[in-house]
């Protein structure tokens, strides 16, 4: 279902070409995701339940 929902949901073009590094707490596992404000999926498990790890800041207003 989220699949679904995010494979219809539109990023903003500045941000279709950024990843996130992430942590699943599945799985354990650290991978890549697409980015996204609210959902990062496990590239392993498929786990929605994930964490972020790193996160790339390009503005430096905050
Ligand atoms: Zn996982």
């Amino acid at each position: 279902m989220l699949d679904a929902l995010l494979a219809a949901e539109e990023l903003p073009e500045e941000y279709r070409d950024r990843h996130q590094d992430i942590l699943c707490n599945d799985c354990d596992r650290k991978g890549t995701s697409r980015f996204h404000w609210l959902y990062h999926k496990c590239g392993s498990c498929g786990s929605y339940n994930t964490r972020l790890i790193k996160r790339e800041t390009h503005s430096s207003s905050s």
